[in-house]
């Protein structure tokens, strides 16, 4: 049986890095669930590799034909949401499904799966170290760095919904802490 297994952070927390982790860790049997977006491509992201990317009239359309399990404006005018057709597709081959979404979006997966889910939020040390690693990323300007700051602080406050807090202080430690929890959870259901 599969399991959806949510992760969900502050963007620069390091919750790419540790997923990249979790990825090559074989023995989770985990598939990593695409989403789409309507941010441009950031470095040498791809088409279908890190995200579906849309324009936002695409995006919109997908909303209106109702081919979203859930999407949320995360950023303005930045729409991201989960493909009900990537969820079939991953849900046929068997593995656990691995989403990366942001705290609300989380929630809603949590809601119309539930028995399905186990829900992790990674938290950052502290907010110092957070703006410490959105600037040494390089990726956003000053003014995304900011916009993302603020988000962290509105994230945060969804951390006691999900069922597992693990902290990406020592990176191998918490990704440690995170594949056992993907283990224990197949386990007990
Ligand atoms: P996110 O996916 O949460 O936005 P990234 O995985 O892109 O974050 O990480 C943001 C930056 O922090 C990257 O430069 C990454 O190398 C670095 N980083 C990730 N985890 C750690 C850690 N445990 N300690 C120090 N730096 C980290
Ligand atoms: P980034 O632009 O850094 O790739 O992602 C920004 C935020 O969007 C992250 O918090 C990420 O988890 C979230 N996100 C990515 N895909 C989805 C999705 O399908 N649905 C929702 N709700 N959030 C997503």
């Amino acid at each position: 049986m599969s399991h959806l297994i949510l992760i969900s952070a502050p963007s620069g927390s390091g919750k790419s890095t540790v997923i990249q982790q979790l990825m090559q860790d074989e023995s989770l049997r985990l598939s990593f669930s695409i989403s789409a977006t309507s941010r441009p491509p950031r470095g040498n992201e791809q088409h279908g590799v890190e995200y579906y990317f849309y324009t936002p009239e695409q995006f919109k359309q997908l909303i209106a034909e109702d081919r979203l399990v859930e999407y949320v404006e995360v950023y303005p005018g930045k729409y991201y949401g989960t493909l009900r057709s990537e969820v079939d597709r991953l849900a046929a081959m068997g593995r656990n499904i691995l989403f990366d979404v942001d705290a609300v979006g989380a929630m809603r997966i949590q809601e119309a799966y539930r028995d399905k889910v186990v829900s992790i939020f990674l938290m950052p040390p502290t907010f110092a170290e957070l703006r410490r690693r959105l600037e040494s990323r390089g990726t956003e300007s000053p003014e995304l760095v900011e916009e993302r700051m603020r988000r962290a602080s509105y994230e945060i406050n969804f951390a006691e919904q999900f069922d597992h807090t693990v902290v990406n202080d020592d990176l191998e430690l918490c990704v440690s802490q995170v594949a056992k929890i993907i283990q224990i959870g197949r386990a007990h259901v």
